[in-house]
């Protein structure tokens, strides 16, 4: 067989035309959203006061396993995809390790980051439904630069509540954001009620993604013209990054490969439920076994340490119901570095899937992420985001599991995006710092005590 080459491309002919939707091959399908008035399933008439209308009928879809990329999609994907497979055979030999390591990189394009493969399909049927603009929220930022620019592609308005403390942190995202012609706003604000609220009851607070969720949805409800997007967590964001997925088993089909092992960090669960969504198909299907791994912080343990529930998607309580991992909607994450990873919840796809015992989850701690990070970019040259950093972390774990009993395992993992924004994080990883802190059981109560109340025969 050809050796494999460092980075294995695809013709734009062996690129995605469909999305993989892996909720049609999951026995235990994700349970439905609900009407936190009512308690009973969201029907498609009520989520289209806040959602688009084609990507509702996509977010209720448990049952078509493809769906075709609109062109319109598939062009704008032709700018920056396929994103590159790479073999890191430098850090294998760094490592010493028999294993074979692969990651699939999301970060070629402005934004950063993997977001922009859901925002431009979010965009577009946006467009196509004749509305006038998206409002959102963001907290490290990356998803709020990706719509931007998805919106200026197809002249929509974008406005973004962006979560203050991430400002603080990432100034010149919001600049990226403006340059596309976004209007950020400042999370927790004076232009909404639930803005408002949360100044008067924390003053001074640094906000949440929760929060700004909260705000940008009232935004979109009470502006005629606009509906609300949302960047992870929703089963039809998955669906959108299925492309990486599907990319990525394309790329190692062509040359014979079979990973052993499919890791990917998770905040709402969008990257890794993309990444892993085709292998799990195999799987469900009985064709094939994989073994999955979700990394998420220490700092924000939904997986780990959370609980299988309804609950609030957002702080202000206004969005729906999903039954997932999560800690409370309440809960307020330590500032990790790790923005992208604060939320409080995960995607119902995944929660089901975890429950079921098909995927596992551990946690790490932000030092030894970045620990990894600096030896990921020393021999692999890339600067890696703190979020990708924990699939970095785990990927390096796992190979160096295999020096020991000498298993040539096949790793590949995801690696979301770039960390030029997070030099601040950088910095204070320099400087010896970071501190690491993980919540006390006592912590998580308080959150998890706050679940709303809902009745266990749904
Ligand atoms: C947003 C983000 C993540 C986490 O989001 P998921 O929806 O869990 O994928 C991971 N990495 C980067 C670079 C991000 O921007």
């Amino acid at each position: 067989m050809n050796k494999i080459p460092y980075k294995i491309y695809l013709e734009e002919s062996e690129m995605p035309k469909k999305w993989y939707n892996v909720r049609a091959d999951m026995k235990n399908k994700p349970a439905p959203l609900l009407n936190p008035g009512t308690l009973k399933p969201m029907t498609a008439e009520e989520l289209e006061g806040v959602f688009c209308k084609e990507l509702v009928e996509q977010e209720l879809d448990d049952k078509t396993p493809y769906i075709d990329i609109p062109r319109e999609i598939r062009d704008f994907y032709k700018m920056y995809r396929p994103s590159p497979l790479v073999r890191a055979y430098c850090l294998e030999e760094k490592l010493g390790t028999p294993a074979k390591i692969y990651y699939k990189f999301e970060g070629n394009n402005t934004s950063g980051s993997h977001k922009l493969n859901s925002a431009i399909a979010q965009a577009y049927y946006a467009k196509k439904q004749g509305l006038k603009g998206v409002t959102t929220e963001t907290g490290a930022g990356q998803w709020g630069t990706a719509l931007s620019m998805a919106c200026a592609y197809f002249g929509l308005d974008c406005r973004v509540y962006m979560v203050k403390c991430s400002y603080e942190q990432k100034p010149f995202r919001r600049e990226v954001m403006r340059t596309y012609g976004a209007d950020v706003t400042l999370s927790p604000s004076d232009t909404t009620e639930v803005g408002r609220k949360m100044l008067e009851k924390f003053p001074g607070t640094g906000g949440s993604l929760g929060c700004a969720i909260s705000e940008a949805v009232e935004a979109a409800v009470s502006n005629e013209g606009y509906r609300y997007v949302l960047g992870s967590v929703l089963s039809q964001v998955l669906l959108h990054q299925s492309v990486i997925g599907l990319e990525t088993k394309a790329a190692l089909d062509k040359y014979g490969v079979t990973p052993d092992i499919i890791i990917g960090c998770a905040g709402g669960g969008s990257n890794l439920g993309g990444l892993i969504s085709p292998f799990m198909g195999e799987k469900l299907r009985g064709e094939k076994d994989y073994r999955f791994i979700a990394v998420e912080p220490a700092s924000c343990p939904s997986l780990t340490r959370g609980v299988y529930a309804y609950d609030f998607c957002d702080t202000g309580m206004v969005c729906p119901l999903a039954k997932m991992y999560t800690l409370g909607s309440s809960f307020i994450p330590s500032p990790n570095h790790a923005g992208g990873l604060r939320y409080h919840g995960m995607s119902s796809v995944l929660s089901q899937l975890y429950d079921d015992g098909l995927m596992e989850a551990v946690s790490v701690e932000q030092t030894e992420v970045f620990k990894a990070a600096e030896q990921f970019a020393r021999v692999e040259g890339i600067l890696p985001a703190p979020e990708s950093s924990h699939a970095i972390k785990v990927a390096v774990d796992e190979a160096m599991k295999c020096k020991e009993t000498g298993e040539e395992k096949t790793i590949v993992f995801g690696l979301t995006g770039t960390g030029y924004f997070d030099m601040t994080a950088y910095e204070k990883f320099n400087n010896g710092e970071m501190t690491d802190y993980i919540p006390t059981d006592a912590d998580l109560k308080k959150g998890i005590d706050g679940l709303p109340k809902v009745p266990a025969n749904l």
